[in-house]
């Protein structure tokens, strides 16, 4: 049995949110699970060093490279990268105890390890954010002044790698208006809920007098 199997039956949606660094996903994704009780935050573990107003266990788990090393080796993340210098990865028990429950959870993954965990997870949601144009990326990535200007400007070189992965995603959001990217976001997983192809039961003949 796959992992995706394991989960048949009783799970709420997994939506993958990519995008260039700077774009917004983290942004979005935490107004899209303060706005929805149903949605629950993935919460990563990185061997990054973590930025002003980022808290352990909200933002990512912060651990060291051996920490990040033995988590990988034992099984405990479903997908991980390098990315800039610094280990990502998702961990796997959260992903399982809480779609489980019936409760959708958000991701914010680089295209790499969202590739990955499609593969795993094929019934995945996958959303693409872009930023309006590229001189506005830029500016939100200086204004959140994190990072130094070195890594700025190797962020942007990924970013557009990045756009090469599209193909990967059924969904192109442009996160200009902050309100309006995340209402768009919250259709498409409203929209999400209605699928056939999702359900795993189909409703009776409603309506048709049996003859459909
Ligand atoms: P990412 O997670 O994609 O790297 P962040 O969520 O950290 O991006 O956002 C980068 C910066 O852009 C932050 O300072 C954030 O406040 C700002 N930001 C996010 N969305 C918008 C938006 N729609 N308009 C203007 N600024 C935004
Ligand atoms: P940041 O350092 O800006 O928080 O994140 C850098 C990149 O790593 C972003 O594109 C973010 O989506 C991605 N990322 C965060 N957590 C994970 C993860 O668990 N797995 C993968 N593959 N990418 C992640």
């Amino acid at each position: 049995m796959n992992q995706s199997d394991l989960l048949a039956g009783h799970e709420g949606l997994l939506i993958v949110l990519s995008g260039p660094s700077g774009t917004g996903k983290g942004t979005l994704v935490k107004e899209i699970s303060k706005k929805n009780d149903n949605i629950k935050l993935s919460v990563s573990v990185t061997t990054r060093i973590p930025r002003k107003g980022e808290t352990d266990g909200e933002s990512y788990f912060f651990v060291s490279e051996r920490e990040f090393i033995r988590m990988r080796d034992n099984n405990e993340l479903i997908e991980w990268v390098e990315y800039c210098g610094n280990h990502y990865g998702t961990p796997k028990q959260f992903i399982f105890d809480t779609v489980k429950k019936g409760y959708d959870i958000i991701l914010d993954i680089e295209v790499e390890g969202a590739r990955n965990f499609k593969s795993i997870f094929p019934q995945s949601v996958m959303i693409f954010v872009v930023p309006p144009s590229m001189e506005e990326l830029r500016k939100r990535i200086l204004k959140r002044g994190t990072e130094s200007a070195e890594t700025i400007e190797e962020r942007l070189k990924r970013s557009k790698e990045e756009y090469n992965y599209i193909d990967h995603y059924e969904y192109l959001v442009v996160n200009d208006n902050l309100d309006k990217a995340v209402d768009d976001i919250s259709s498409i997983i409203k929209a999400e809920k209605f699928s056939i192809k999702r359900m795993k039961k189909l409703p009776d003949k409603m309506g048709t007098g049996g003859s459909l």
